[in-house]
């Protein structure tokens, strides 16, 4: 790829062959002796600099390839001493060539783990790295080991939570694919060790297979991705969720002649996405596994065969299938085998499943009419209805472990949490810089597919939401890493010029403004019946259009400007999914089952619907009236989360992923920098160095001064300045004439 890039025309500055860098007696005395050159691809290489005139420097870049440029096209880049520094505060020049190459050097040597001042970085390997398991457990623990790693961090949340009594938190970010499940696992993996490895902590560890097979599943960015709708629609390439597989392919054979179980391809939900399999990965083999975490955290037998019936419900109800039964395109559904066994398997009459398939009660006045359903109607009825056992059955079984484990008893304990959120995520080919179109033109790979398929994606109602939530979480990083510092910085008296972030609130009131905002407006248009996504996005831009954060674009189409840049969504569908398909028929099906798991999901969406947990209700003319929306729903959750958050000491990781392949070794500059930019990597070691982190009392320390030897004090000293050991020496001066010795200290020039 070098070779392209030195014999490409738009750089073909003829070499200066005469002149090497290192016999240019002049550089010596320029304090920047390296640079870093931007090559027409974005990408950054290093150059020594052998003059400067004017506005023009020559340079040496690797490979001998000399070239006059612009110096205002350069950035300086640090002395070799500062390579692979495992903390970004200590790099001389902060800027992002130089970042980038600090992480990559790293990485090129297994050292994924880098801090950024008080933020951890971790970039996935997609390998396995010599850097977990007892023995670095036990190392972490007697900080035998400094270097950066998950385990310190969760060593540090544990000693805080025991020093201040303070609750902690790890909130692990980043885009889908860059390692936050397994972050996750690696920090549960350490506090369980220090629990010393049985018990609670056992227990808890092996719940993490369990919510995988029912969270998790096969996308085209992840093998294992965290997800949350998928059980009815699925894109070519991906799978629904594991569990799914897993059973179809692990179910012992009384359990799938009770089940009524087939083959993979025998259910459409499964077949649609023409993927069944997962390269390294034995389905039946990772049936057992969940089977046995159940059994380790005391999930009965009986409750475990109910389960798996549901599971079972669900792949069988995408099999149903309708037929029209009138000349009004009104449709009922076939009773077939689907049928049949969808009924026996929730406990409910053949004629009840299928009058809640085909028709919809309203309430009109005092009046009750039943509405008969079409085609389309019917469909979204029977997905709506899969869906909604799928996650109340997710639930029902996050519930029944937290029972098992006690969690919520233990009030007396301060307790660590672990987030592992999704990341900001936009579908936009604008949002692909030139790295990424480049590799359109490489090899076939599933990045390709991936990137193809990302493009003509359009940001939906999904995107929106975890948009607005990553918004929120970038609020919560900012207030205390930037925020909060600054103003205690202004209270103290010191004097100290702010340091500007993106501070995101305006964003944020563009989301949650009432009775002017998107949500709002989102919950009133949904509550018109004749509303349409067109009638949302006129809306919208009536009303947001003087907004900085909002954009109107052609027809149903709207920009909202986030702290990670622009994203355009498409309204086309927002007002359906916001209002939740799910009818009370299928409700008031549910509750009439004689399964156990049914009745309990069905006054669970009846409690859901009924409570508002924040903002206001959604209400619409028909017989779901009083029913919350999505929307706000989703706002509810994420207010309960950040408040929770709120109250512990927060320990940010931010995730990285170095290609789009999932493959080890390729490090994309460009791919990695639009993920610092992101999530403001840059701007957190810029105000942590240029900060005063050390609090203290003027008594506090000259009492710690007195109690000191003179080099221990110096050495302090340079430590708070941030001059590190690598920086300076420690010599002995011989005073002949007194006959003493003095201690000197030789410290580098630092260049800032
Ligand atoms: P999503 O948002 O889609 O859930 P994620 O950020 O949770 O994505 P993970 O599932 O944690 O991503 O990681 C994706 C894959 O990357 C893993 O299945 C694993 O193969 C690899 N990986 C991540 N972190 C590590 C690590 N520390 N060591 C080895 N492999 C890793
Ligand atoms: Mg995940």
């Amino acid at each position: 790829e070098d070779s392209d890039i030195a014999s490409s025309p738009v750089h073909s500055i003829p070499p200066i062959a005469e002149t090497k860098w290192n016999d240019t007696a002049s550089y010596k005395k320029k304090k920047i002796l390296q640079s870093w050159y931007e090559l027409p691809d974005g990408n950054w290489e290093l150059g020594k600099v052998i003059s400067t005139s004017g506005t023009e420097t020559i340079i040496s870049l690797l490979q001998g390839k000399v070239l006059k440029v612009q110096t205002d096209c350069l950035l300086p880049a640090n002395p070799e001493i500062l390579d692979g520094v495992d903390d970004l505060m200590q790099l001389s020049y902060l800027n992002e060539p130089s970042v980038l190459y600090n992480l990559q050097y790293r990485y090129d040597r297994d050292m994924i783990y880098t801090k950024a001042g008080p933020v951890l970085v971790a970039i996935n390997p997609f390998k396995k790295v010599p850097l977990y398991g007892n023995e670095y457990i036990e190392a972490y623990k007697k900080k035998s080991i400094q270097s950066p790693h998950v385990y310190a961090i969760a060593d540090t949340a544990l000693r805080e939570m025991k020093r201040d009594e303070v609750n902690q938190s790890i909130i692990i970010s980043g885009e889908s694919g860059a390692g936050k499940t397994e972050t996750a696992k690696i920090a549960m993996q350490y506090l369980a060790a220090l629990g010393g490895g049985s018990g609670i902590e056992y227990e808890i560890l092996k719940t993490n297979p369990i919510l995988e097979a029912f969270g998790n599943a096969k996308t085209l960015r992840n093998d294992n991705s965290s997800r949350f709708s998928r059980v009815v629609q699925c894109a070519e390439g991906e799978r629904s969720y594991h569990m799914f597989y897993q059973l179809c392919a692990g179910a012992p054979s009384a359990l799938r002649e009770k089940l009524n179980l087939r083959n993979v391809e025998d259910y459409k939900y499964l077949r649609q996405s023409n993927c069944y399999s997962i390269a390294g990965v034995d389905n039946a083999e990772q049936f057992r596994n969940v089977m046995e975490a159940l059994d380790v955290v005391h999930v009965s037998k009986d409750d475990q065969e109910n389960a798996f019936a549901m599971l079972a419900a669900v792949l069988w109800l995408g099999n149903v299938s309708f037929t029209l039964i009138d000349n009004e395109n009104h449709v009922e559904p076939v009773a077939d085998e689907a049928l049949l066994t969808v009924a026996k398997l929730i406990g409910c009459k053949v004629d009840g499943l299928k009058l809640a398939l085909s028709t919809k009660k309203m309430k009109v006045r005092n009046d009750t009419i039943v509405q008969k359903l079409t085609l389309p109607q019917a469909m979204d009825a029977r997905d709506a209805l899969a869906k909604s056992i799928y996650s109340c059955l997710f639930d029902w079984l996050v519930e029944q472990i937290n029972k098992s484990l006690g969690v919520g008893k233990r009030r007396t304990g301060r307790c660590i949490s672990i987030l592992d959120i999704y990341g900001f995520e936009s579908f936009d080919v604008r949002c692909f810089p030139v790295f990424s179109v480049r590799l359109l033109f490489a090899t076939f790979t599933s990045a390709v597919v991936d990137l193809v398929r990302a493009m003509l994606q359009r940001n939906s109602f999904e995107q929106f939401c975890i948009n607005y939530a990553n918004e929120r979480l970038q609020q919560h990083f900012n207030r205390h890493l930037f925020k909060l510092e600054q103003e205690e910085y202004i209270q103290d008296g010191i004097d100290w010029t702010k340091v500007d972030f993106e501070d995101n609130q305006a964003c944020l009131n563009l989301f949650e403004k009432k009775p002017l905002g998107l949500l709002s407006l989102l919950d009133e248009e949904s509550t018109f019946p004749n509303a349409t996504d067109l009638t949302f996005a006129d809306k919208l831009k009536q009303h947001l259009k003087s907004n900085p954060c909002f954009r109107g674009e052609h027809e149903k189409a709207f920009t909202v400007s986030h702290y990670a840049g622009e994203v355009t969504y498409d309204t086309t569908g927002f007002l359906e999914k916001n209002r939740d398909l799910m009818h009370l028929d299928s409700i008031q099906l549910l509750s009439s089952c004689s399964s156990p798991l049914p009745q309990i999901f069905a006054s669970a969406l009846l409690t859901q619907s009924e409570k508002p947990v924040v903002g206001p209700l959604y209400k619409s003319g028909g017989a779901d009236s009083q029913k919350l929306s999505v929307a706000t729903k989703f706002k509810g959750q994420l207010f309960q989360l950040m408040q929770r958050l709120e109250n512990t000491t927060p320990h940010f990781i931010r995730c990285i992923k170095p290609n789009n392949m999932q493959s080890p070794g390729i490090y994309e500059q460009g791919l990695v920098l639009q993920q610092l930019r992101c999530c403001g990597v840059l701007e957190v070691v810029r105000i942590s160095r240029s900060g005063f982190p050390t609090r203290m009392t003027h008594q506090k320390f000259a009492r710690s001064v007195a109690s000191q030897d003179p080099l221990s004090v110096s050495v302090a000293i340079l430590h708070q300045f941030n001059i590190l050991p690598d920086m300076y020496q420690v010599g002995v001066l011989e005073d002949t004439r007194n006959r003493t010795l003095h201690g000197i200290l030789r410290v580098q020039s630092c260049v800032r």
